[in-house]
């Protein structure tokens, strides 16, 4: 019976469930959209219980990216739980317990954007890095933070996408996404805040568009916020606003500008371009990170 790794990567707009043991050998996976818990819970757990039936296969273990804020702290009543998220009906919601009592295996649970670093880590554009930043720019702003080989946790887990941004109200007056904050990196510059100030999705607006260097603007602002206190090896951006490939040599330049020749490091000041750079396992990053992560059990 051949063995296999698990792995969920669990959003706030769709599930991702994966039966894998790396990128060459993915058996199966399944996308769904993330409606309420229980059905959504359900839905997981009958993927894996099926697979296995289907393949004659043994799972060794789970691995679990998940959208937040999550509890991971091992020795909390909540561990494994979604605690205080936006995403209405899924406050407070058991994510890890009844897929652990269903499948009685092993789970290793974190934040999505650590399991991306993570699989980037492992097979994608941060291999042999030992400190490096994975975030994306999608639906939320998010960054996950490999600090000496391991995920970052820390009092809780790094919001990477909440810090404060400078925001020129005479050329942005738009009041910001966030409920809980009127300028951070999120609320300015998710796709729904894209969405909002100019009144159409952020794919559909052309590369000669103002809200473009805007949004290259915000980005590398918090960059070279970043850069000053992680001291990351490589940036990695991933998220659906990232597929805008020409964003990148933009948040380039302006990070530069930023930082203004302050770090002296030479990939910042001569090839910034192998610095920031695009997800090098593109949007398997969060499936395939969670198999890299129920490896690491
Ligand atoms: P999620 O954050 O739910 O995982 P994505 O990372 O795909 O999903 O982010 C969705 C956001 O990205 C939406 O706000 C959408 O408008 C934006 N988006 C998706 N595709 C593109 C694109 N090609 N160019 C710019 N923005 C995009
Ligand atoms: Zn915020």
């Amino acid at each position: 019976m051949k063995e296999y790794y698990g792995g969920i990567e669990a959003g706030g707009t769709k599930f991702v469930c994966v039966i894998a043991n790396g990128p060459d050998d993915i058996l199966t996976e399944e996308r769904f959209p993330t409606t309420n818990p229980a059905e959504t819970i359900q839905k997981t757990i009958l993927f894996f219980q099926r697979a296995v039936e289907k393949y004659k296969i043994r799972l060794t273990s789970l691995g679990v990216g998940s959208f937040g804020p999550i509890d991971l702290h091992n020795s909390s009543k909540s561990f494994g739980f979604i605690t205080t998220t936006p995403k209405k009906g899924w406050e407070n919601t058991d994510l890890i317990h009844p897929i652990k009592k269903s499948l009685g295996i092993p789970i290793a649970f974190d934040t999505d954007v650590n399991v991306a670093a993570i699989g980037e880590g492992k097979w994608g554009a941060a291999q042999n890095l030992n400190n490096f930043l994975y975030f994306t720019i999608g639906t939320g702003i998010g960054g996950g933070a490999i600090i000496d080989g391991k995920p970052l946790h820390g009092l809780i887990h790094p919001e990477m996408g909440h810090i404060r941004i400078s925001q020129d109200k005479s050329l942005d007056p738009y009041h910001g996404k966030c409920p809980f904050h009127p300028n951070c990196f999120e609320g300015l510059a998710s796709g729904p805040a894209m969405e909002e100030r100019w009144g159409q999705p952020a794919e559909l607006l052309e590369e000669d568009h103002p809200a473009w260097n805007l949004e290259s603007d915000y980005i590398a602002q918090a960059l070279s916020n970043f850069i000053c206190t992680f001291s990351p090896m490589k940036i990695i951006l991933g998220g659906g606003v990232m597929q805008k490939k020409f964003l990148y040599p933009m948040i380039h330049k302006k990070a530069q500008e930023y930082l203004n020749y302050y770090v002296q490091s030479e990939i910042i000041l001569s090839r910034i371009s192998d610095y920031i750079v695009p997800p090098g396992l593109g949007n398997q990053a969060g499936m395939l990170g969670a198999i890299a992560l129920a490896q690491s059990i």
